[in-house]
């Protein structure tokens, strides 16, 4: 059975690429009927936080990615954070020495940078194997010095190849890299080592992850013959390497600090999750040539590791934006509608508990822009103005008026206030405006509705202008439209 991981550690903001990781593995396990194991790496207590693992909690819990076995929920691998793992670390690391695999190891950098000068060998080469071969009497006298040892895994002096489920045969040449520390002096155990034991304590199956960590596999695939020989494991996991997330540009990798990359930003924009989880799966993969936007079931009911494309794959914002529209013209209108809500108080427009009145004037009002927007944070800006008594207008739309202004509000007024106020509906003010302006002044609509769109909203764009004229009622809207004639 498929059992994959997602494993980051918690050091900064969550981020899009993190969230790419998590969808594929996800969605393989899904997929295939299999788990998806949750391990947070957090052994580096000078950069990993606590507030860093709420976010990540956080963040896959918004976005509906949900695990079998992790933190959070526990499972027969338990504790899932490695930071509370030291004791089985120390057991395996007791069982790899055993085999003589795993040797200590009490070579300073100084010393191994003189002997590599001495041997007219290069200094970035590094370590020299060294210690490999050391007698009982020669680890005894270190020990004496007061040395701790640093633990070195001794990598065989052959090719190491495996097929990479996304890129195919990978060989790493023989002497690529020497003998390395698993665990450092004073027993710091180090991702090379802790992350591989936990994939085969854990049963890990399939490691998926991004290309960045390529090279560190070849170390894993060393660690891995010993861990068998150790009796800890007894198969290599498939390693499947995803592609490289550039930025906007196309030339570099998408980096932590653009604020593309900031999913709780991207979030506070107005994504909704199926929106972004869609547009992230493109990212590599696609469903089919000539179709872009699918559910999260579709996802899972047709993703495959092997059709991941291993070329780069471009993050563009305009395209996501695209995708997350198309998103939130499939949501049930009242699905919608709850859906603002956060936006709504957050930019201020209503309060944190709405009263009954704002909830009916959401329900009402939303229709008239879930056709529109793209991201839900655009929401408060085009329907603000039903909420507040006082109209604020913005610069660009005073500037854009039309000479005609006046007039056009004045014989809008005057239309307007022969429809009876329980007939106040859009069909109606609009039939009485069109008589006015467009038949009467002889005006072309886009320039006569325009004033009334700027005396109603402030805005040079709003949302559907009788529509908006409906909710606000024939009081409320004479009122812009006197106040804007003076
Ligand atoms: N903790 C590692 C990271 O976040 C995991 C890498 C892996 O998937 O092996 O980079």
């Amino acid at each position: 059975d498929v059992r994959v991981r997602f494993c980051p550690s918690p050091t900064g903001l969550p981020h899009v690429g993190m969230v790419r990781t998590a969808l594929y593995n996800w969605g393989y396990a899904r997929h295939t009927g299999g788990k998806l194991i949750f391990r947070v790496e957090d052994t580096d207590a000078a950069r990993d936080s606590e507030e860093s693992y709420r976010q990540l909690v956080d963040a896959l819990t918004w976005l509906k990615i949900d695990w079998d076995e992790g933190v959070e929920v526990g499972g027969p691998h338990a504790p899932y954070r490695q930071s509370e793992r030291t004791a089985i670390y120390e057991d395996v690391l007791t069982k790899l020495v055993a085999t003589g695999l795993v040797y200590e190891s009490y070579s300073t950098p100084e010393e191994i940078d003189a002997r590599n000068e001495a041997a007219g060998r290069a200094k970035q080469l590094g370590y020299d194997n060294h210690d490999r071969d050391l007698t009982d009497a020669q680890r005894e006298a270190f020990r004496a010095e007061g040395r701790e040892p640093a633990f070195r895994l001794r990598v065989p002096d052959t090719d190491l190849t495996y097929v990479d489920l996304i890129r195919g045969e990978v060989t790493f040449p023989a002497g690529s890299f020497p003998d390395f520390v698993i665990v450092r002096a004073g027993g710091k155990f180090l991702y090379p080592f802790t992350n591989p034991v936990d994939d085969a304590l854990m049963g890990i199956t399939h490691v998926i992850r991004g290309e960045d960590i390529m090279p560190s596999t070849a170390r894993q695939l060393a660690l891995y013959d010993a861990l068998i020989q150790a009796g800890v494991t007894n198969f290599v996991p498939r390693f499947g390497h995803m592609p490289l997330v550039l930025g906007e540009t196309g030339t570099k990798k998408l980096s932590k600090r653009d604020p593309q990359a900031d999913l709780f930003l991207q979030r506070e924009r107005g994504f909704i999750h199926e929106g972004l989880l869609n547009y992230l799966a493109l990212l590599g993969w696609s469903i089919a040539a000539d179709r872009d936007v699918f559910s999260l079931e579709e996802f899972t009911a047709a993703f495959d590791i092997a059709d991941v494309n291993p070329n780069p794959a471009r993050f563009d914002q305009k395209k996501a934006e695209s995708i997350n529209g198309d998103h939130i013209r499939l949501l049930a209108p009242d699905d919608f509608a709850a859906r603002i809500v956060p936006y709504l108080q957050h930019a201020g427009v209503i309060s944190d508990a709405p009263t009954p009145a704002e909830t009916a004037l959401i329900a009402a009002a939303a229709p008239l822009v879930q056709e529109r927007v793209q991201v839900l944070g655009d929401v408060p800006g085009l329907l603000g103005f039903l909420f507040t008594g006082t109209v604020t207008y913005e610069d660009d739309a005073l500037a854009g008026l039309p000479a005609n202004a006046g007039e056009v509000l004045v014989a809008s007024v005057g239309a307007l206030e022969e429809v009876a106020e329980q007939g106040f509906d859009a069909a109606s003010v609009q039939d009485a405006l069109q008589t006015a302006l467009v038949d009467g002044l002889g005006l072309k609509p886009r320039v006569a509705y325009g004033p009334l769109r700027v005396a109603l909203s402030g805005r040079r764009v709003s949302p559907p202008l009788f529509e908006s004229m409906e909710l606000l009622g024939k009081q409320a809207t004479i009122a812009r439209l006197d106040a804007l004639v003076q």
